[in-house]
């Protein structure tokens, strides 16, 4: 019987993306997945730490390892991820007893051998990669992937866990990603994602492997180039992209014909000092310019970003200063989050967290509001017009998946080979968070 691996992940898409390639390392040992976690011979666990309840979901589920255990004494639980990455003194582990592995990310590359020390009858023999971002993702079939780009961030904005959990800005090779964007598409993948945590600001190891006829000179913009070149790639999009390395190319290279209309670009804040205190170093001024150019390079693109609220110091006088941001820029979504304190952050070494939790919970609330308010009429605003629509799922009735702005759409259809079709349907109605459409003629469907 093949030995068997179950993974819990926790977090942004970029840790999906390492889950994947933990699962590619486990798969290359014989290994298959299975949902039965209490009979797995190892559970993974890839932890996020941006906030304190994801990491107390961690310690939270050691109890039921332990309960596992019992039944299976030899069963190995591995936690990676931020927690791992940031917790150098490997604290977290006292309140993590049913542990037997625990590895910042990059150190997955090990993995064959702890689990041949705990468990010889599990391995044979196994390849060890040098470096884990060379390692290849095993991901379920589907019309859609992610690619990381890059890993780690050298910003260090102070509310932030990232540079400390995954360490400084690294990027992977123009020639590596490019390969794997290839072979994405060669094995039907009509979506790409590139993942980095300021990804914009990709810096190529070996830039000589642009094409001599790419008219780009800044990396990503010519990166995004490159892609784009890709026959059968449909849709392009990125996340999250850094205000300060929006330069002009990259700002250009948003009207590339296979960019989704849709950028995600983290404001955090419509004030000054409390940008400056987060670290964040732009002003409101210098990113509304951004959004201006932004919008004049691609009409009608369609943005999203991420909000702190209640970050220390910061008055209510201050926070309507990004109500009144998030009006002017017009966004379509965002990602609204109350301040919790990491330890080791700057931010806790700098401020006391002195906005009261229910002023802190008050103001989301507020910014929600905006937010749905301006999301329903946004989305009314497509009542009549034709969307093209991925769609990555059927289920109680609807066929739904994204348009080229990134907003949800669905259509009545119990099919489930509507599953990775690219469809134009018209939008008869609109709610705050999904566009309804009529069911697409055969004619505007294109077989992925
Ligand atoms: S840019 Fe700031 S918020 Fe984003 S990952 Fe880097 S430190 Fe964290």
């Amino acid at each position: 019987m093949q030995p068997t691996y179950a993974i819990t992940t926790f977090g942004c898409q970029m840790n999906k993306n390492d889950s994947e390639r933990i699962a590619g390392i486990l798969s290359a040992l014989g290994f298959v997945e299975t949902t039965e976690e209490a009979t797995a011979d190892v559970i993974l666990v890839n932890t996020c730490s941006v906030r304190q309840s994801a990491e107390d979901r961690v310690f939270g589920s050691q109890e039921k390892y332990l309960e596992y255990k019992k039944k299976k004494p030899n069963q190995i639980v591995a936690v990676t991820g931020c927690m791992a990455g940031r917790d150098k003194k490997r604290e977290f582990l006292r309140q993590m007893p049913a542990t037997d592995l625990y590895f910042p990310t990059p150190d997955m590359v090990h993995l064959p051998q702890w689990i041949a020390e705990l468990r010889p009858d599990l391995v044979n023999s196994a390849d060890l990669a040098e470096d884990y971002l060379k390692i290849h993702p095993l991901r379920a079939p589907s019309v859609q992937a992610y690619v990381t780009i890059q890993t780690g961030c050298n910003k260090f904005c102070t509310y932030c866990v990232v540079p400390y959990a995954r360490g400084l800005e690294r990027n992977r090779p123009v020639a590596d990603i490019l390969q794997e964007c290839r072979e994405l598409v060669a094995h039907g993948v009509i979506e790409l994602t590139l993942l980095g945590q300021t990804v914009n600001s990709y810096k190529a190891t070996d830039p000589e492997s642009f094409a001599p006829q790419n008219p780009f000179k800044d990396h990503f913009a010519a990166l995004l180039w490159e892609i784009n070149q890709l026959e059968g790639l449909e849709r392009l999009h990125w996340t999250a992209a850094h205000p300060n390395s929006m330069t002009d190319e990259v700002i250009a290279a948003l009207a590339l014909p296979k960019q989704v209309n849709y950028l995600h670009l983290p404001v955090q804040s419509g004030n000054n000092e409390v940008l400056r205190r987060m670290n964040r170093k732009y002003t409101r001024e210098e990113y509304l310019e951004k959004i201006a150019r932004i919008k004049a390079a691609r009409p009608g693109i369609a943005l999203g970003t991420d909000i702190i609220v209640g970050f220390p110091g910061e008055t209510r006088a201050q926070f309507e200063e990004t109500c009144s941001l998030y009006r002017e820029v017009g966004f379509d979504v965002s990602y609204n989050a109350q301040y919790s304190p990491r330890s080791g952050t700057l931010g806790v070494k700098l401020y006391a967290d002195d906005v009261e939790k229910e002023e802190k919970r008050d103001r989301w609330n507020v910014l929600q509001g905006v937010m749905e308010d301006l999301a329903l009429a946004k989305n009314q605003a497509f009542i009549g017009t034709t969307v093209r629509v991925l769609v990555d799922k059927v289920t109680q009735g609807f066929a739904s998946g994204t348009t080229h702005e990134m907003k949800l759409a669905r259509f009545p259809a119990t099919d489930t080979s509507w599953i990775g079709k690219c469809v134009d349907v018209s939008v008869t109605a609109a709610k705050t968070w999904v566009l309804e459409c009529q069911p697409p003629a055969a004619s505007h469907v294109d077989a992925a």
